[in-house]
């Protein structure tokens, strides 16, 4: 997806799936193996599959089935594995550490199971923070950045919440705070390793709603979770067991009503 396509997830502009899909990650022979795993033992074995820009995907499997490690893999944090991965055509392991760095800053948001927030910085400060971390062009634009950070916070359902601090907030609204400063930079892919696994169903299930939110205006979610019933939320669920995929299914969910 180009940066003009990108700016039509927040516009009102639907971003069409379908025919003009084109692959924003390709997979082949994925294959890893940690210096402490005992021989012949893999992490993951052999994987292969294109994710297409756009689409909302989950990865389910139990633990230890290397759903963290792949997800480690595609957002650029590990590059010691066997086989390829491109995004957008280029391979991942092929770019400097800067470049890797800035991509990653740029192009992947990413969201964890125990949100990562920082407790003495408001919601919104929490959102800017890759902001004030960024270096160069992205640093420079701090003041856009913050309209930004407001319009997001505003978008999960926090604009009364801007100045409140982590601690008190709930867990789904520190997700809601996690998920505004993933989407920052307007990521091409959004990473999310266990959202709901520590909230309550409910409040996992609203959660869920807004990512299928995110995917309707056209953000690619990659989802990891053991959760079975967010293979009943997603367009395709991709299985793991002990490093293997097992299957991968398109589930025709339409991603819930607009
Ligand atoms: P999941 O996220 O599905 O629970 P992981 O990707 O964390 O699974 O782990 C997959 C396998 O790799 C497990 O057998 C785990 O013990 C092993 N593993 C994960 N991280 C490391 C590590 N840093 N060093 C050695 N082995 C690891
Ligand atoms: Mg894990």
């Amino acid at each position: 997806m180009g940066k003009g396509s990108r700016q039509s997830k927040e516009g009102d502009v639907e971003v069409s799936g379908g025919a003009d899909q084109e692959v924003l990650i390709s997979i082949k022979s994925l294959t890893k193996r940690y210096p402490s795993s005992a021989e012949g033992e893999r992490a993951l074995q052999d994987l292969s599959l294109d994710i297409q820009a756009g689409e909302m995907v989950a990865i389910i499997g139990t633990s230890g089935s290397g759903k963290t490690t792949l997800l480690n893999i595609l957002g650029g944090l590990d590059r010691s594995y066997e086989g390829s991965l491109t995004v957008k055509g280029r391979e991942l392991r092929a770019l400097s550490d800067r470049a890797l760095s800035s991509w990653r800053n740029q192009e992947v948001g990413f969201i964890f199971q125990h949100f990562h927030l920082l407790d003495h910085l408001t919601a919104l400060d929490n959102v800017l923070l890759p902001a004030c971390l960024a270096k160069g062009e992205a640093r420079a634009k701090i003041a856009q950045v913050e309209r930004r950070a407001r319009e997001l916070l505003e978008l999960v359902g926090l604009s009364e919440k801007i100045d409140v601090r982590p601690t008190q907030l709930s867990g789904g609204q520190k997700q809601r705070v996690a998920i505004a400063r993933a989407l920052l930079f307007e990521p091409s892919l959004l990473l999310c390793d266990e959202p709901t696994g520590s909230l309550d169903r409910q409040t996992g299930e609203e959660i869920i709603q807004l990512f299928k939110g995110l995917h309707q205006r056209g953000y690619t979610v990659l989802m990891i979770t053991h959760e079975e019933r967010l293979s009943e939320v997603a367009e395709r669920v991709i299985r793991l067991e002990d490093g293997h995929m097992i299957s991968d299914e398109h589930t025709g969910s339409q991603g819930g009503e607009g």
